[in-house]
């Protein structure tokens, strides 16, 4: 393969330089004969011999994610152990043996019967065995027919993983040791392998569309995710200058870690609380390293997803509790639950729709499923006695839900004191401000709330009326199109006359330009991935705020985002 470069979407950002391992699934062909009754004896042991190999697999998988990523991400292989091991599906392969199938063709076929089976039942729990089954049974089959496991666990030093996907449990099988960044074909920014990307602060590209067509096994790339370009056997001298590259940013990664003990603020003493976006307890451990004051985001929802069934109470307790009790004093703002839109819940049956986005998601669901929030609220709660915890609300649109919001959060309360629980009774509520909506209201919302916190991802797509997943119209989603730079002004300046706080947690916090406009603006907290801490700070560090409430006057005034940008550019340089 000659030269060749293409671009995607930067998931995090960094050079990596190393050789290609491209996963990609092989054909599989079934034998179609009949066996000889001689041959069933041989062809049961073979199928034997394949099932305790694939258990042995499993559970080296399993008990390698439970150390790398904790016993949550574990239980997915659990399940994978369960089906292996599973003696109806053990009979019903060896029946078809005896029945002069080949050991291949036996199993596959008693595969694609549970699979169709399962698949007409109208029950989530068991829809969602369905890619259990599927995944073990092609295991087995190649374990069958001697087929090599393309598996992560087989990389060596210096690999850049390419993929059509990466799976979340594909992702919790990376070997940081080994695996040097990985590049795929589909997924974007605020998807689950992107956000794992950046907590394991590994160079990644996603949604690059060409990957796996472009890549084969063993080519020479440099994984450019600072100015998003993937390129295929470079030449020496381009290599020479990517090696380069990679050492001047370990060298201002060393410079920045220098600030880590240095308060966020500008030369002239203004003061931003600068926090990290978490989404699971190991992400704190990031967060603290890079020294952030607090977290500003938890997004709750990875605790709900790849898994059978809704967390207990029990368990969510101690997910926010061991983040409460990291972050000791610091803030921590525990999000509600916000499923729905492209962020799916296969337990929860949810319903197929229209647009997704305008639809059934985050708070409206948890208003329709009364018992979600409820347990969710009552875990906070009892969490927020070993911490500093906040709670905040997605998608919120009026007043009446924000009261609603309250009036359950009040119930929630009076139960458990009832029980005798302790808990922080005048624990902070804020709401996140993701939709047009709030941002006209917003002076009418502060009164009910102690803090804003501006969802820009979200934001950006409904104030423009642009699908944030959508690559069509990638070009028209813009956070410095003036209508969103103006929707920002208006809930920063809302929450001031009321003595009140804004924060930000959308992508455009972590955006070195972008923070600029917004300290001019007056935003109080940035909370970014823990990985950008380091650069907003020295980005603040640099500027007097005087300056940089001129400069958003000035951006304020602009017609176009493109004026915006020029702007912002000027003024760095
Ligand atoms: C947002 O919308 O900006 C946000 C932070 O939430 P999420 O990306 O999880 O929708
Ligand atoms: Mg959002």
């Amino acid at each position: 393969m000659g030269k060749s470069m293409f671009s995607g979407i930067i998931a995090s950002s960094g050079v990596a330089i190393g050789k290609a391992f491209v996963l990609k699934e092989v054909d599989i062909h079934i034998s179609d004969g009949v066996l000889d009754p001689s041959e069933v004896e041989s062809e049961v042991a073979r199928f034997e011999v394949a099932r305790s190999q694939s258990v042995e697999q499993l559970e080296a998988i399993r008990d390698k994610a439970a150390i790398k990523l904790g016993k949550e991400e574990a239980e997915v292989f659990e399940g994978h152990i369960l089906v292996a091991t599973d003696e109806e599906l053990e009979e019903e392969v060896l029946e078809a043996i005896r029945n002069l199938k080949p050991a291949d063709a036996a199993l596959n076929s008693v595969i694609n019967a549970n699979v169709a089976m399962l698949e007409e039942l109208d029950d989530p729990y068991f829809r969602e065995r369905v890619a259990d089954i599927k995944d073990v049974g092609r295991r087995l089959l190649k374990n069958l027919l001697g087929i090599a496991m393309v598996s992560l666990e087989d990389v060596t030093k210096g690999t850049i993983i390419v993929a059509d996907d990466l799976t979340p449990s594909e992702t919790s099988q990376i070997d940081l040791d080994k695996v040097e960044g990985f590049v795929t074909n589909i997924g974007g920014r605020t998807s689950h392998s992107a956000i794992m990307a950046r907590s394991l602060e590994l160079p990644a590209i996603v949604g690059a569309k060409v990957a796996t067509d472009r890549i084969i096994n063993g080519d020479n790339i440099v994984l450019d995710a600072v100015n998003n370009k993937v390129l295929v056997n470079p030449d020496a001298l381009t290599l020479e200058q990517y090696h380069a590259l990679q050492v001047s940013l370990e060298e201002e990664k060393k410079a920045l870690a220098q600030l880590k003990a240095l308060p966020c603020e500008t030369a002239d003493g203004k003061r931003f609380e600068l926090c990290a976006n978490i989404g699971t307890l190991k992400d704190v451990e990031g967060a603290t390293r890079h020294g952030a004051e607090g977290v500003g985001l938890y997004r709750t929802e990875f605790l709900f997803m790849d898994r059978a069934q809704m967390p207990t109470e029990a368990e969510q307790f101690q997910a926010y509790k061991g983040v409460a009790e990291a972050m000791g004093r610091q803030p921590v703002i525990i999000r509600t639950l916000d499923i729905g839109g492209d962020k799916d819940l296969p337990y929860l049956d949810l319903p197929q729709e229209l647009n997704p986005f305008l639809g059934y998601r985050a708070i409206r669901m948890c208003f329709d499923k009364p018992e979600i929030l409820n347990t969710q609220l009552r875990a906070i709660l009892r969490a927020s006695h070993f911490g500093n915890l906040k709670i905040m609300f997605p998608m919120v649109i009026s007043v009446e839900e924000a009261r609603r919001l309250k009036g359950i959060l009040a119930e929630v309360k009076s139960a458990l004191k009832a029980e005798g629980h302790p808990f922080d009774d005048s624990i902070d509520i804020g709401v996140m401000i993701e939709t047009p909506a709030a941002v006209m209201i917003a002076d009418l919302l502060i009164d009910e709330l102690d803090f804003f916190s501006i969802g820009t991802n979200d934001l950006t797509q409904y104030v423009l009326a642009v699908d944030r997943g959508n690559e069509m119209i990638a070009d028209l989603y813009d956070h410095y199109a003036p209508s969103v730079i103006r929707a920002i002004k208006r809930v920063i300046d809302c929450s001031h006359e009321a003595g009140k706080w804004t924060g930000m947690c959308g992508e455009m916090a972590g955006d070195e330009h972008a923070v600029l406009l917004l300290a001019g603006l007056g935003l109080d907290e940035f909370s970014v991935s823990a990985s950008s801490i380091p650069r907003v700070k020295k980005v603040l560090r640099g500027q007097r705020q005087e300056a940089l409430e001129a400069l958003a006057d000035k951006a304020l005034s602009m017609a176009t985002a493109n004026e915006v940008k020029a702007l912002l550019n000027a003024f760095v340089q």
